[in-house]
């Protein structure tokens, strides 16, 4: 089987298996009432202060990064970042409760609604990078359009940051095709974050079922795909973390994975 062979039918799969790109997204429904009524107390700072230096990682790395180093106890929990910005903040707070740390790949869209998150996902010592502008089927568009899904995201990271990030994930889909892994690459993107455990908490199976399906394919090096946005995926978190604890495996930001 050539290259492009795999890529395609990891792509296939990955639409019937990845996360739920299509659905309407919730987000939209009601602003944020901390946002519109408390006036923030401070200025902003200056945003070139706000995403902390990254160490510079390892050569050797592949393009498309599934997972980590197997031989040491860190996982990477890694969240698209998109939906009601309470489940947001609420993951975000249960995960600092027991020590994890996450990754937030966060939709442009999303930041334009709720910009504060870009801030209070980096305060809490979380990673945030790029999921594309609008989380179309990037891989299915042509190169002008997936550019300007992994620029405008970009731009909103920067101007809130300081930082594009350091990691792209492409949207409706777990790998990039050659093409937008090109492009990411194009963009300041050196690589492309996949996983090798989808959590499929965007299905909505029930707290338990999400936790099992971890629990069942996490192991050391893995990076755990989940999601904000959905209520279930709160219920469960606890759990998961419960498990990673138990079984001596630490959830670490995918920088710290890989360095
Ligand atoms: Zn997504």
């Amino acid at each position: 089987m050539t290259r492009r062979t795999v890529l395609q039918v990891a792509a296939a799969g990955a639409l019937l298996t990845g996360c739920a790109d299509g659905r309407p997204s919730a987000a939209g429904a009601s602003p944020d009432p901390a946002a519109s009524q408390a006036p923030p107390e401070h200025p902003p700072a200056a945003p070139s202060s706000a995403h902390p230096a990254l160490p510079p990682l390892p050569p050797g790395l592949p393009a498309q990064i599934e997972h980590g180093p197997r031989n040491r106890p860190q996982v990477a929990l890694t969240f698209h970042g998109r939906g009601e910005p309470a489940i947001a903040t609420a993951l975000l707070t249960e995960a600092e409760r027991a020590g994890a740390r996450l990754t937030v790949l966060a939709v442009g869209e999303w930041l334009d609604q709720y910009p504060q998150l870009a801030r209070r996902i980096l305060d809490g010592g979380h990673e945030l990078g790029n999921h594309t502008q609008t989380h179309g089927n990037i891989c299915a568009m042509g190169a002008a359009a997936a550019t300007a899904e992994i620029t405008g995201c970009a731009d909103r990271l920067r101007k809130l940051t300081g930082s594009p990030g350091r990691w792209f994930r492409p949207s409706q889909a777990r790998l990039a095709t050659p093409l937008v892994e090109r492009l990411a690459r194009q963009a300041g993107y050196e690589h492309v974050l996949a996983y090798d455990v989808d959590s499929l908490d965007f299905t909505e199976p029930g707290t338990g079922a999400v936790r099992a399906k971890v629990a069942k394919d996490v192991g050391p090096g893995s990076v755990v795909s989940l999601h904000f946005g959905y209520a279930g995926t709160i219920a469960a978190l606890p759990g998961i973390l419960d498990d990673l604890k138990r079984r001596g495996l630490r959830a670490v930001t995918t920088t710290e994975l890989l360095t």
